[in-house]
């Protein structure tokens, strides 16, 4: 029997009414012959919720009690759409990332994922049951409950599927597919029908929050087959895939990444550099202008850069949009780019090019109004849209 991982976001599975409406649709699939496992995230906002309760209490919360908090909320969904599967009369068991075998490092609130162990699935999915995971966590070697990152359930759905081969990956969410920038920012934004990993993998590193980037780069690395779609619609999604098969255009698509941290060096230590290899996913980019060396990094990071300045950097906030595609990162589109900003009216900061990407800094606020200008340039209005 083939196996179907399908995974739910937080916005699909907040309240009584969509945690049941979940039920029904995956006692159909599995009534129709499928093995199922669904991995779930905790309801909407209950994350950020737990995080305000720890920082309540302490500035800097312990990293190994923040995980123990932060996995509870998932605890909430998986049980919550157990008990339902079970009371419409589709069997279900849930568990948790350590008891479904995701071994992690042992770096508390970002961990990766070393190794899947799904035996206890395997043997749950044989014996009938629709097998329910919260998502977002695992074990750590230590034996310590470790947690992803934010957003690291599509990475636990990716895992369990390249563990178990399943068919399908699904990731059900609050759009119908990944756009050509932020549907909810742009509302002339375009749903892209089939993306290529390398395109999806920039896209999230640079602020599309639709899948982590974690998740699509395993999902390339182990050739699984991305199915983004809305939660409780039958419509066609978005397919992330090696190679698109048919015809992209020149730019796939654009992302935007809020409140990062442009920092300066007249002559950067070797101790910064040092540090900034240590940051990696937290780096967006580094750009060298004669002695200049211009670094972007998310905010989170910037103290342990400032500790190694030796007081030569300077720093100042920005937001960043990023343009992706085969012809992204060309000279040509850091032009129209360049040119479309000067028009909105929009201070470029900086500009980097390069690969299939080309990234602007813009100034914090400015954001919103410097995309819809590179949307406009970039995704002109067809003659239906005008
Ligand atoms: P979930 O809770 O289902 O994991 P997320 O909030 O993590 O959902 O991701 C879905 C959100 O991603 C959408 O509501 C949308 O605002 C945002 N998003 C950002 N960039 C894009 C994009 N290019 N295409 C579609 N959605 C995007
Ligand atoms: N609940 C976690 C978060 O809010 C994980 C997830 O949603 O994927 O980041
Ligand atoms: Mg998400």
């Amino acid at each position: 029997m083939s196996t179907i991982v399908q995974k739910y976001g937080g916005t699909s599975i907040d309240g009584r009414e969509k945690i049941l409406a979940i039920a029904e649709r995956l006692a159909a699939l599995r009534g129709s012959g499928h093995d199922v496992v669904v991995v779930v995230s905790a309801p909407g906002g209950t994350t950020d919720s737990l995080l305000r309760d720890a920082t309540a209490l302490a500035a800097e919360p312990s990293q190994r009690e923040l995980d123990m908090l932060m996995t509870a909320g998932e605890r909430i969904s998986m049980s919550l759409l157990a008990i339902a599967l079970n009371s419409i009369g589709c069997p279900a068991i849930s568990f948790t990332g350590s008891q479904v075998g995701i071994i992690t490092d042992t770096k508390h609130t970002d961990a990766r994922i070393l190794e899947v162990r799904p035996e206890r699935v395997v043997r749950e999915l044989a014996s009938g049951n629709v097998v329910v995971v919260g998502g977002f966590q695992g074990v750590s070697t230590a034996k310590d409950v470790t947690t992803l990152g934010r957003g690291g359930s599509d990475t636990t759905a990716v895992a369990l599927a390249a563990a178990l081969g399943a068919e399908r990956c699904e990731i059900l969410t609050d759009v119908d597919g990944v756009y050509t920038a932020d549907p909810n920012a742009i509302p002339a934004a375009r749903k892209i029908t089939e993306i290529s990993f390398g395109d999806m993998s920039e896209l999230a590193r640079y602020g599309a929050t639709v899948l982590k980037e974690d998740a699509v780069r395993f999902a390339e690395e182990n050739g699984i087959t991305l199915h983004v779609r809305k939660s409780g619609s039958d419509a066609a999604g978005t397919i992330v895939l090696d190679e698109p098969t048919r015809p992209c255009p020149p730019v796939t698509g654009l992302s935007l990444l809020e409140d990062v941290e442009l920092l300066t060096w007249e002559h950067m230590p070797a101790g910064a550099a040092a540090e900034i290899g240590e940051l990696s996913g937290r780096v967006k980019f580094v750009l060298t202008l004669g002695d200049q060396t211009l670094v972007a990094v998310e905010r989170a990071a910037m103290e342990r850069l400032l500790d190694r300045s030796d007081g030569n950097m300077s720093a100042r906030r920005a937001d960043l949009i990023c343009a992706v595609g085969r012809d992204a990162g060309s000279a040509a589109s850091a032009a129209t780019a360049r040119a479309a900003l000067e028009d909105s009216g929009e201070k470029l900061l900086a500009m980097v090019s390069e690969g299939r990407s080309t990234v602007v800094a813009v100034r914090p606020g400015g954001a919103r109004r410097a995309l819809e200008a590179l949307h406009d340039v970039f995704f002109p209005p067809t003659r239906t849209e005008r």
